[in-house]
């Protein structure tokens, strides 16, 4: 990771080192697992979003909630339209725009989970309650293992598992690829069967990183660095995006091409040689837990302030 460690990634990183000193036992099997270049499972399936197609219809966004059985977020439109600022509980999948200041020019993103080949999500949780399909690569949440700790939405470098305030038992809510709604009956996600215009398509990881490069090449200078986001950012993700605005104006964030929990185990590592680990490892997992704190009662805050449910947990 090219990148030097902010105080948000410091505490991600920190989630990550305090689930594996949780669990210590593991702690040698998580690292060796790691590696610095992840692996693609052997039926990885894909996503690819191209922004210069997309039209902002949201489409895929209604279609997302509909396959979901999730409820319309019509809090910011005044009950009128399923209009959510961001990804929330209600919300697996958003278009966003974005425009550049004084010059014009502006471009529609997709937002969603990445399914991170080696997801910090999934080191971040102490008790294995997110976990990496081995087959088609889908990181998914099992709500019999989840405790809410939230500590998966402090470990994402994505921002994208959001928590249930208003539920009495809340769950973590993210895409799940439509893996149990459509994967396994042999359909494609809700959302790239909606999508009119084919900005966002879905298939085999490989073939889409193929199309991908194809589009690169059949229009030179079109997309931003004639690069493909999600190729080799954060150790590779399964979801692909082609644009032609710079990623981090639309809050695809620039990580390097280490996948955090690859330099996690780096980072830790280093500690460990040289500032006696464990203390230092507890050190700042008591920084983490008082931040996660302190954000959670800001949210809970929120929540009463609009009126709704006590938070349960
Ligand atoms: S984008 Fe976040 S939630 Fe999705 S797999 Fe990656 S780390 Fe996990
Ligand atoms: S794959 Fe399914 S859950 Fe994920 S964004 Fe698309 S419709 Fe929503
Ligand atoms: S359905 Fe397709 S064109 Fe419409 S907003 Fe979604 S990605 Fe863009």
């Amino acid at each position: 990771m090219s990148a030097g460690l902010t105080r948000r990634e410091l505490l991600r990183l920190a989630c990550i080192g305090s689930a594996a000193a949780a669990v210590a036992p593991v702690e040698t099997a998580t690292a060796a697992v790691h590696s610095e270049k992840p692996q693609a499972a052997p039926g990885a399936v894909g996503m690819l979003y191209d922004a210069t197609v997309c039209t902002g219809c949201k489409a895929c966004m209604a279609a997302c909630n509909q396959v979901n059985e999730l409820p319309a977020d019509s809090a910011g439109s005044g009950g009128l339209y399923h209009a959510p600022l961001d990804l929330n509980s209600k919300t697996k999948n958003i278009i966003k725009l974005y425009q550049a200041p004084n010059a014009g020019k502006w471009s529609f993103v997709k937002r969603q989970c990445m399914h991170c080949l080696d997801p910090a999500c999934v080191s971040g949780c102490p008790f294995e309650a997110l976990s990496k399909d081995p087959e088609k690569g889908v990181v998914r949440w099992d709500g019999s293992r989840c405790i809410g700790c939230r500590y998966c939405e402090i470990a994402c470098p994505f921002q994208i598992p959001k928590f249930e305030w208003d539920k009495w038992n809340p769950r973590i809510v993210k895409c799940e690829f439509c893996i149990t709604q459509r994967l396994e009956k042999g359909e494609q996600p809700g959302c790239t069967g909606a999508c009119p215009t084919g900005a966002v398509i879905f298939g085999k990881r490989d073939a889409l990183l193929a199309e991908a490069k194809r589009r690169i090449a059949a229009s030179p200078g079109k997309y931003f660095e004639n690069r493909v986001y999600g190729e080799k950012d954060a150790g590779g993700t399964q979801v692909f995006y082609l644009a032609a605005v710079p990623f981090k104006d639309l809050g695809l964030p620039e990580l390097g091409t280490d996948s955090i929990p690859y330099y996690a185990t780096k980072v830790n590592a280093k500690l460990y040689k040289w500032l006696s680990g464990p203390l230092v490892l507890y050190g700042i997992l008591a920084l983490a837990v008082n931040r996660n704190w302190k954000h959670h009662r800001h949210e809970q805050e929120q929540h009463e302030a609009k009126g709704g449910l006590p938070e349960q947990l």
